[in-house]
Parts: structure tokens; C-alpha cells; sequence
């Protein structure tokens, strides 16, 4: 049988627990698991490229299917280029619909071989972004059990 592949394409500027339960269930049903970090954001992000790729590693490192790697250009390209049959996104509240949806459409129109599947996040972390967790941190908030200890670690360097 074929191996089925998948990619996760996002900033990770950092890596949530959010994030962490999407590619925790996407590795149930998936082979192999790329994480791709897209360096080509137009967002100034917190955590450079480098920083960031290997947070994911760290804390990825108990999931046999995953893969950590950075990606540039269109995301549905690499998608092709690394034989994806699938872009995972997940889905939090209504307000992400509209975005994920215009941006599966506009994919599929590029390249139908590539999927799109949503992943519903679960309730727990249905208001946690990267940017929260950034704002929080930065006035010494508690951010603890909304991303693992090494990126909570990482934030407090960053704000101390
Ligand atoms: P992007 O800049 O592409 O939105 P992010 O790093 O913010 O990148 O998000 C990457 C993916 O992870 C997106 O599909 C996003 O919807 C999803 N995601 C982010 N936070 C959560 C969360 N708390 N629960 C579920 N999915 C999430």
C-alpha cells in the first residue's frame, strides 16, 4: 500500500498546544506528516524560522510520522512536490470558516489532486492562537498548559 502523505502548513510563531492536538490526530489517520513552516508569511514573527523548526522538533519528537521542515512559495506546490494527498488545517471557531475556505478553493483550483481536510479542534482550545499566547506571555501572563513547557520556556527568554 502506498504510503499516504499529508502536510500542516502554518507559522508555528510558536508551536501551541492547539497546534499539537491538530497534528496529533492527523498522524492517526495519515503515514507521514509533514510539518511545514512557511518562511514566506508577510507577519513579522516573534521566533525566527530556525527557532521555530526546531520548537516543532522538540515537541513533536514523540510522533513517528512527523516531519519538520520549512516551505516557501504556494503552500499547495510543496504540497505537490512532497506527493501530499492532503493539506490538514484545523478549524476553531465559525471565524476561521470563511478564510480556510477561500483558501481550499483557491487550492484546489491550482492543483485538484491535493485535499483539504479540516480538523475540528478541540474545545479546550477553541480561542488559543500563537498571538494570544504571545500577547499573554508579554505581560507575564500565565501561559502554561497552552503550549508545551520548552515553548513556554522560549516565550519567557523572549520577555524577560
Ligand atoms: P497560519 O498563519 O497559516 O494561520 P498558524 O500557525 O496560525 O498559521 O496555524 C496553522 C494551522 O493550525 C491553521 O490551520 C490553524 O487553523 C491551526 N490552529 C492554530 N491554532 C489552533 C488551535 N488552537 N486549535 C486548532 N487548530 C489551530
Amino acid at each position: 500500500m502506498t504510503e499516504k502523505i499529508a502536510i500542516i502548513p502554518g507559522s508555528f510563531d510558536p508551536i501551541t498546544n492547539g497546534h499539537l492536538d491538530i497534528i496529533e490526530r492527523a498522524a492517526k489517520v495519515f503515514d507521514v506528516l509533514y510539518v511545514s513552516v512557511l518562511a514566506n508569511s508577510s507577519k513579522q514573527p516573534l521566533f525566527d524560522l530556525d527557532t521555530r523548526l526546531a520548537l516543532i522538533k522538540e515537541v513533536t519528537a514523540h510522533i513517528p510520522q512527523v516531519r519538520v521542515e520549512s516551505a516557501q512559495g504556494l503552500t499547495v506546490q510543496y504540497a505537490a512536490s512532497k506527493g501530499a494527498v492532503a493539506i490538514v488545517r484545523g478549524l476553531r471557531a465559525v471565524s476561521d470558516f470563511e478564510y480556510e475556505m477561500q483558501i481550499a478553493s483557491m487550492n484546489r483550483t491550482l492543483e485538484e489532486d491535493v485535499e483539504t481536510f479540516f480538523v475540528m479542534t478541540n474545545s479546550k482550545y477553541s480561542f488559543l492562537s500563537s498571538s494570544i499566547v504571545k500577547e499573554v506571555a508579554k505581560y507575564q501572563g500565565d501561559i502554561s498548559g497552552l503550549v508545551p513547557k520548552a515553548v513556554e520556556e522560549a516565550i519567557q527568554a523572549k520577555f524577560r
